[in-house]
């Protein structure tokens, strides 16, 4: 048995070299070993402008526990099924991510596919161990678990069924990202719940802060994401949750996440082995173009000229615009229109990612509209703006008082 486990650890970490996922800074034993060169060489290269793509929707599809004989539909589901789920997500094109891969988005930092999928497992039952991570290894996929410290073998709400701390161990070292669940996994916004006449706000403290303190110095990891009890939570709960550190915290309402989703109510979907249609809503993205229609993308993110709202004096101007938010963009793609114009010859230079547009013909004085389009990973992209070409014998002090 100890073979096994330890034949499997290894497998782990070889595995987890392999694909190249992130290694958990510091927690790692060996990160000691790590060169130290290689960080400070790669701080001398030129920072690269980093095309992202903000319109990418991310799903978190939520699991317990994996039994072969479903009792409990809405907590279990059988191993065969949970396979069944994961496999699909990759017949359908939709890429598995890290915690770590959508704070990094969201940061702005890196680009992660249009249609993602984050794999939660939550309150630490041993399955999760037996059974998902060996499944979610063999398919490559990076998951979280979401631990109640209460619930850790040894806690006083242990049982036969829970994780152990050398399990969450084995787990941290082949890159599994574990997260707080609360301590206790009491309804956070149930204020009864503080035992024995203790202030509520100081029950509500412990419950969030000490539960990451407790995981990130028994695992000596840092704790980013915290999943709220039964999605129960409240102002208060937000407060004080993003008070305790959390950069992230989940809730359980389903729904696609975005760049902007604010980082307090990011909901998961909780899957139920009685009702497939939370599994199918779930990977149902919604891939924008398929039909022709574009996904628009915010004007102010394009570093603009002229300007949106601009007045300008120039009868052929200059238009340009950085499109690295569009994400990576198809070759040929990218199209210009001014309206009054229609389309107008444009440069797209794939390096910096900025297209201009010399006017070769004079504006006559009026507002225009324009009209930035572009293709990504098949979706067409669009952005629009408006800027007017002001009459020239206009009184120069006129010109941009609102
Ligand atoms: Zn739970």
């Amino acid at each position: 048995m100890m073979m096994v486990a330890l034949l499997l650890v290894l497998a782990g970490v070889i595995w987890m070299r392999s694909v190249g996922l992130p290694r958990i800074p510091l927690s790692h034993p060996e990160a000691a070993e790590q060169p130290m060169v290689a960080p400070a060489a790669k701080q001398l290269e030129a920072p690269q402008p980093i095309a992202i793509d903000r319109t990418a929707q991310v799903v978190v599809l939520g699991y317990h526990r994996f039994v072969e004989k479903v009792r409990r539909p809405d907590t279990e589901i059988t191993p065969a099924d949970f396979e069944a789920q994961m496999k699909t997500l990759k017949a359908k094109g939709i890429e598995v991510i890290s915690l770590a891969d959508f704070a990094a988005w969201r940061r702005g930092e890196k680009s992660i596919p249009p249609a993602s999928a984050i794999i939660a497992i939550d309150d630490g039952y041993r399955q999760a161990y037996d059974v998902a991570w060996p499944i979610l290894k063999q398919l490559g996929y990076p998951f979280a678990v979401f631990i109640y410290t209460d619930y850790v073998r040894g806690g006083p709400k242990s049982g036969g069924g829970s994780m152990s701390w050398e399990q969450l161990a084995e787990l941290r070292d082949a890159g599994v990202e574990i997260e707080s669940h609360t301590i206790s996994h009491a309804d956070l916004t149930h204020r009864k719940t503080a035992p024995n006449g203790q202030d509520y706000e100081t029950w509500l403290w412990k419950e969030l802060a000490g539960s990451k303190a407790l995981l990130e110095q028994k695992l000596g990891i840092k704790v980013t994401a915290v999943a709220l009890p039964y999605g129960r939570s409240s102002e208060t709960v937000r407060e004080v949750a993003a008070r305790a550190g959390y950069e992230m915290i989940f809730t359980v309402n389903g729904g696609k996440l975005g760049f902007d989703t604010p980082p307090d109510a990011l909901g998961r979907f909780m899957l139920d082995s009685s009702k497939p249609k939370i599994f199918s809503t779930a990977i149902a993205f919604d891939r924008g173009g398929s039909d022709g229609t574009a996904t628009a993308i915010p004007s102010q993110l394009l570093d603009l000229q002229p300007a949106d709202g601009a007045m300008i004096r120039e009868l052929r101007p200059l238009i340009r615009a950085n499109l690295n938010p569009f994400g990576a963009i198809e070759t040929d793609s990218v199209a210009l229109r001014i309206s009054g114009i229609g389309t107008v010859p444009a440069a797209f230079d794939p390096g910096t990612g900025v297209v201009t547009s010399q006017m070769s013909q004079d504006l006559r004085p009026a507002s225009y509209t324009a009209i930035v389009s572009a293709r990504v990973d098949g979706r067409k992209l669009e952005a629009r703006w408006q800027f007017t070409v002001e009459s020239s014998n206009r009184a120069a002090g006129s010109i941009g008082s609102p």
